[in-house]
This record gives C-alpha cells, sequence and structure tokens, in this order.
C-alpha cells in the first residue's frame, strides 16, 4: 500500500521514526478500525486516530448530542447540539483527515447485532458508558478474533485494557453486568479532561498494536486523576468464562 505525497508530508513525523518509518505507517492505512460510542472517551480517541491516519475508521453511535456532553465531548460544537453524534464525529475524522474513510453507524450494539457491525474490522476500540455495551462487544471479539482495546473513565478514574483472545474484558468484569443497570457517568459524573486523556491513550494503545510497536495484551491501565498517577495490572484469565474459556460441554 503506497503513500502519496500528500501523506509522506502528512505522515511526516511518523515517518522519521525508525521503530515505525513508512511501513509502520502503511499498517495504519491498510488498518479497519471500529470506534464503539462517540463520547467522552471517543472524542479522545477518534482525532488521534484519524490524524494518525487510519484508513477506515467506522463510528458507532446511537447517542444525540447533549449540551452536557460539550465539557468533555470536544469533537462536538455548540451547533451540534441535538444532532447525530456518530455522523458528526464521522464528519470531524474526514475533515480532519481527507484520507480517512468515516462511516457513521448510528446503532445501539447489543447481542443481537455486535458480531455483524464489528465482522471485517482489525481492531474495535470501545469508549462505550455501559456494562452490557461492551459485554456485548468483548464477546463478539473473542467470537471473531478481533482483537480489542477497552476503554473507560468515571469520576476521577480512568482505565485501559487490552485483550486478544485470553483473557477478554468478561473475564476481567464477570457475568454480573449483563443488564444496562449499571453505573454511568450521568448518576457519578467525570472530570472532563479525563475522558480525553484516557481515550487518546486507548489511541495509542490501538496505534502502538496496528503498527507493531508492541504487545500489551492481557494488560490493564489504570489511571487516577486525583492522584495523578498510571500503573498497569496484568490480568489472568478466567478458566471458567463463558466468552473465551474452554467450550461447553455439548449434550
Ligand atoms: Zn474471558
Amino acid at each position: 500500500m503506497n503513500l502519496s505525497d500528500d501523506e509522506l508530508e502528512r505522515y511526516a513525523r511518523h515517518i522519521v521514526l525508525p521503530q515505525f518509518g513508512g511501513p509502520g505507517q502503511q499498517r495504519l492505512k491498510a488498518a479497519r478500525v471500529i470506534v464503539i460510542g462517540a463520547g467522552g472517551i471517543g472524542s479522545g480517541a477518534i482525532p488521534a486516530l484519524a490524524g494518525a491516519g487510519i484508513g477506515r475508521l467506522t463510528i458507532v453511535d446511537d447517542d444525540a448530542v447533549d449540551r452536557s456532553n460539550l465539557q468533555r465531548q470536544t469533537i462536538f460544537r455548540d451547533a451540534d447540539v441535538g444532532e447525530a453524534k456518530a455522523h458528526h464525529a464521522a464528519r470531524f475524522a474526514a475533515g480532519l483527515n481527507t484520507h480517512v474513510e468515516a462511516v457513521p453507524v448510528r446503532e445501539r450494539v447489543n447481542p443481537g447485532n455486535a458480531a455483524a457491525l464489528l465482522n471485517g474490522h482489525d481492531l474495535v476500540l470501545d469508549g462505550s458508558d455501559n456494562f452490557a455495551t461492551r459485554l456485548a462487544v468483548s464477546d463478539a471479539c473473542v467470537k471473531l478474533g478481533i482483537p480489542l482495546v477497552s476503554a473507560a473513565a468515571i469520576k476521577f478514574q480512568g482505565q485501559v485494557g487490552f485483550f486478544r483472545g485470553q483473557p477478554c474484558f468478561r473475564c476481567f468484569v464477570g457475568d454480573a453486568f449483563d443488564s444496562d443497570e449499571c453505573d454511568n457517568c450521568a448518576e457519578l459524573g467525570v472530570l472532563g479532561a479525563l475522558t480525553g486523556t484516557v481515550g487518546s491513550f486507548a489511541a495509542l494503545v490501538a496505534i502502538r498494536a496496528i503498527a507493531g510497536l508492541g504487545d500489551d495484551a492481557g494488560k490493564l491501565h489504570l489511571f487516577d486523576a486525583a492522584a495523578l498517577a498510571w500503573r498497569a495490572i496484568s490480568l489472568p484469565p478466567d478458566p471458567g468464562c463463558r466468552a473465551c474459556g474452554a467450550p461447553a460441554q455439548s449434550g
């Protein structure tokens, strides 16, 4: 996959990096990434992915822009309030980088449609705001063999996990969160700049994986915005996990 003169100029600061170079840029260009949720995490991740030159960026969100989103969802403007997030986010990505094919999907991910939505992508970045969606996305990623960057932020805490095969996101959180009735930031609050930090970090994990800069699978990165500190832990696989564990006996 060759790079045009415009792309060579645009990505010059990538290409000059010895560990990245033209081959790293070509991998980004060939990559099809799907971002679940064009909210606070998406607002950090989408500009980073689009600017970096991910070839195809699918953006899934069923929601409309609310005025209370603008404190942290900085890809939207005042004038976008009431309009579809997926379309505005895709327009933002394409406006930032004409080499990105940005595809908006105004749907809510559930166990019934997750596999069809994710199929055909090389990496999933999940920045959705509830566990039911996260688990549906994770289970579909395990089934389809697609690596997953799962990112979340609430109050002063952020987390970014990278999953490929075992362990999966369900190994980490268990089966108790399959319902919609879970904590979300509408009730608990979230610091504005935190979501952008976590979303941008999630994009970095994705870009590292796609460009072959490092394998972070099975690691969970935790950010404490109150203490201003990151730490990383390794997640153990759950042998009994109903998504990635040993297949159940038939019969
Ligand atoms: Zn699992």
